[in-house]
């Protein structure tokens, strides 16, 4: 048989653990907001477990309505650690610790007045199972992407709400209680969920904040903080695995591009319309490549599109359409002239190094600007094999 008190002394355990763990890592990572709330909900929860675990020894004020509203405070500060976390801009008032006031009446009744057992449990049952539902309802009204981010909490919260909800409907129907220790096994077993919802919970929200970590680093090893498409890095490990589907018969066509005479608009206008420049430059390609390709900045004013599945002559035709496109490019607050990029287009050949494939594109386009710049032209494919010779023998076409 499960002893109520000793599971008491348990959740007690596991809740001061576990704020232990929520102040080392709110203190270790400042910069996620809520983690100290998770903290002191813990805590609350644990002197809560402390306080109804002393029942008949200690003052029943302490051990009745002090340790219920300790608990159901613990509980729903959550709400305010998951808003802060979410960054959610609800208002202060839309906090379910407004349910704190009728459990505060109800308790104090059903201790001093009425006194009993089964409707202390009833009122604290059912204020948590309505808290429960106000956070769920709240944390599936949160804006993407927290709302994915915290939907395993939500199903942690809905799940304990539903067995608390069983246990409302049990301890209706039930004859009255003498003590909560002897309560029976139903109550054992709802105190042994509470301490997996604790685990359960807290374990979500650090799953979020894992997630949110990788999220990060990866967007930040990724990702050119400037113009927002992928960086070299993520071009080169993006081309890499395009290339090694090449044997199963598909294709990759390269295009390496660089606007002309780029420094003159730095020089003549700043580099921070030189940095909208390329910013604009960078919506057009992305807005230009295939879902299947990858747009990327190579490195200053120059670009790479990673196009699978083209051959070289699609990409020389969407390269020459790119090409019209950034000529009528404006940049905001600045009256640029003509905007012009030279392009080298180079088709994969089974077998090729991605570094061999850039190397041919990038003299392209280096052939490209010697031929006077605005351009597109093509390496070609039939030398690549055997000679891995970069000589450029066809030009796209010139203004
Ligand atoms: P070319 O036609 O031969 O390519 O001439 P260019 O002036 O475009 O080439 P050059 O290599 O001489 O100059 C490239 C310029 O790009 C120089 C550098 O200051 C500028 N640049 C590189 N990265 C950035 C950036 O992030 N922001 C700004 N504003 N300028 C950048
Ligand atoms: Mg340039
Ligand atoms: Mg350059």
């Amino acid at each position: 048989m499960l002893d109520i008190r000793t599971l008491m002394v348990v959740v007690a355990t596991v809740a001061a653990v576990n704020a232990a763990a929520w102040i080392r890592w709110s203190i270790r990572h400042g910069r996620f907001a809520g983690l100290a709330h998770f903290a002191v909900a813990n805590l609350l929860v644990a002197m809560a477990m402390v306080l109804v675990s002393q029942r008949g020894s200690w003052p029943d004020l302490a051990t009745t309505v002090l340790a219920n509203l300790l608990n159901l405070s613990g509980l729903l500060l959550n709400h305010e650690g998951i808003r802060r976390f979410a960054g959610a801009n609800w208002p202060w008032w839309r906090t379910p610790l407004w349910l704190l006031i009728p459990l505060a009446v109800a308790s104090s009744w059903h201790t001093f007045v009425e006194p009993s057992v089964q409707h202390r449990i009833l009122w604290n049952t059912g204020c948590l199972v309505v808290g429960f539902v106000w956070i769920i309802h709240d944390l599936r009204s949160l804006p993407e992407p927290a709302r994915a981010l915290l939907r395993p909490l939500a199903w942690v919260f809905g799940a304990f709400a539903a067995l608390m909800g069983l246990r409302w409907l049990y301890t209706f129907g039930q004859a009255p209680i003498e003590s909560i220790f002897d309560a029976g096994w139903v109550h054992a077993v709802a105190v042994l969920a509470y301490i997996a919802f604790i685990l359960m919970k807290d374990l979500a929200v650090l799953d979020a904040t894992v997630a949110r970590l990788i999220g990060e680093s990866r967007r930040l090893a990724e990702i050119d903080p400037l113009t927002g498409l992928a960086n070299r890095r993520m071009a080169m490990v993006t081309g890499a695995a395009a290339l090694s589907r090449l044997r199963t018969g598909d294709t990759l066509t390269v295009v390496m591009l660089d606007l002309d005479h780029f420094k003159a608009i730095n020089d003549g206008h700043g580099h921070l319309i030189g940095d909208s420049v390329l910013v604009e430059v960078a919506r057009e390609l992305a807005a230009s490549v295939p879902a299947s390709g990858l747009a990327a900045r190579f490195g200053g004013e120059e670009f790479i599109l990673l196009l699978p599945g083209l051959r070289a002559g699609d990409a020389v035709r969407l390269a020459e359409a790119l090409r019209e496109r950034l000529s009528g490019l404006r940049a905001p607050g600045a009256e640029l002239g003509r905007l012009s990029a030279s392009f080298g287009v180079a088709e994969a050949v089974p077998g090729c190094s991605l570094d061999a494939l850039i190397a041919r594109a990038d003299h392209a386009l280096l052939a490209a600007k010697a031929a006077g710049r605005n351009r597109v032209m093509v390496a070609p494919v039939a030398e690549a094999e055997a000679t891995r010779d970069d000589r450029v023998i066809m030009p796209g076409s010139q203004e």
